[in-house]
Order: C-alpha cells, then structure tokens, then sequence
C-alpha cells in the first residue's frame, strides 16, 4: 500500500467482523439504524437522483447502497479487503448497481479530481491517523459547488461516556475497541480541517441514541454523534 494515512490494525478489525456487515442485529445495528436518517439528510441537500457520489470508507456498503436506491450513480472505496467483498456480494442479492474500488480517498483525488457532485465519509474520520488528510482529499474530489458530508465523533468527557463505555461497555452495541478516544474529533477541529481545504460549512447535525426508547435521531444535540455537512468553493 503506497498510501500512510490508514492503520492497519484498524482495517483488520473491520475486515475481521465484515462477514456480518449487512445483519441488522450485529455490531453493525447502529450502521443500519442511523442509515434512513442520513441518506434523508443527505438525500434532502444533494437530490441524489442522477448524481455523481463517492462513499469514502464505505464498508459493507450500507450507505453506498441506499443512495443507489434513490437513483445515485455510486462510487465506493475502502482499504480493507472483505468489508468491500461483502459489499460486492451484497450487490448479487439487493441487485443494486455500484462500483466499489480498493483505494485511498487521496490516491483517488489524484486520479479524478473534480468529479463527484457529493462526497460521503461517514464514520470513518475517526480511525484514520491524519484525518485532515482525508478532508482534503474529500475536497479534492468534489466538483466545485458540491458537497461533503463528515459524520465522526466529539471529543469531550460525554462523547468518552455515550460512544465509548456506553456504546461498548455497558449497552454492548458495538465491541470493545471499536473507538479510541483520543481519535474523536470535535466539531471545531472538523471545521478548521475544512475551510484549510477550502471547504466553507454548511450544516452541523447532531446525531442522539436514546437508550430508553433504542431510537437515533438527528437534532441539534452535536455533544456525541455528528454530521458535518460542507461545501466546497
Ligand atoms: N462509512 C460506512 C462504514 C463505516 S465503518 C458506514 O458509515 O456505513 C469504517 C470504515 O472505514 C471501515 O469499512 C474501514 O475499513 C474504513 N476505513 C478505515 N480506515 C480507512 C482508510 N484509511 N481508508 C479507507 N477506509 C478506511
């Protein structure tokens, strides 16, 4: 691999649970319950139907697929090997059309820069060493006028509680060593990330987890989950 911004060990922990990417009930439940809302999110500012979009870090392809759904031309990549083979497979039985690449968003920005009317990077910032790097690359990919979408994790003692003993720990929904805490990102370093890229921000987009009633829901609450939306110049 030519590319240094990725940690291997954090591929190999996606690559070793991909099998069941695309089970509701797995490790990967919140992936299936927060996708309705964000391809909304999504959906409502880009108008996916016949546009360009590359899903960055896009897994098992949860996300990439949706968007599919609502008529996007759709592009997703990936460094790990089997999240992406699932991703493929998944394809055979929804009968969705989308093309999955093994390769590095900033290899990826050297090869079509430019190009996509929308970038989604979505839960990925978070496990890569120089998230910056990536913000740039997301910018670079993008027609001018496009958008990016972010969504990560804050950095501050409650995002430490919810996304990390709550998530891990106490409620088991995700496994242990899923998150390290020092790789959250608060919204303020997100936003700087961008603007350096020359991306001025949209929208900032709380996600919540209410453990009483099991439900996600996007608000103005950004203390935990979050979706940074951005635009580029
Ligand atoms: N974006 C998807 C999957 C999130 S899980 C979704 O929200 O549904 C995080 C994904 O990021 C994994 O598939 C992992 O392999 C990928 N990833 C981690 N580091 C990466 C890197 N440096 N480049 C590309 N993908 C990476």
């Amino acid at each position: 691999m030519n590319n240094a911004n990725a940690d291997p060990l954090e591929l190999e922990k996606f690559s070793e649970l991909a099998h069941r990417w695309w089970d509701p009930q797995s490790e990967f439940k919140p992936l299936h319950e927060i996708n309705p809302l964000r391809l909304d999110y999504i959906d409502g500012i880009v108008k996916l139907q016949q546009k360009q979009i590359l899903d960055v870090g896009c897994g098992g392809g949860i996300l990439a697929e949706s968007m599919a759904t609502r008529g996007a031309i759709v592009t997703g990549i990936d460094l790990a090997d089997k999240p992406l083979k699932v991703a493929e497979l998944h394809l055979l039985e929804s009968g969705r059309e989308v093309t999955y690449r093994k390769i590095a968003a900033e290899d990826l920005a050297r090869e079509r820069p430019a190009s996509f009317d929308a970038v989604t990077c979505m839960e990925m910032l978070e496990h890569v060493p120089d998230p910056a790097a990536t913000v740039a690359a997301c910018a670079a990919l993008v027609k001018p006028g496009g958008h990016v979408f972010f969504s990560t994790i804050n950095r501050n003692p409650k995002a430490y509680l919810f996304a990390v003993i709550g998530a891990e720990y106490a409620l088991r929904l995700l496994p242990r060593g899923t998150h390290e805490y020092a790789r959250f990102i608060k919204p303020s370093e997100l936003a700087a990330m961008c603007r350096h890229a020359q991306l001025s921000i949209g929208n900032l987009t709380g996600m919540t987890y209410n453990p009483f009633t099991q439900r996600y829901a996007l608000g103005a609450d950004a203390s935990v989950n979050y979706i940074l939306h951005a635009l580029k110049e």
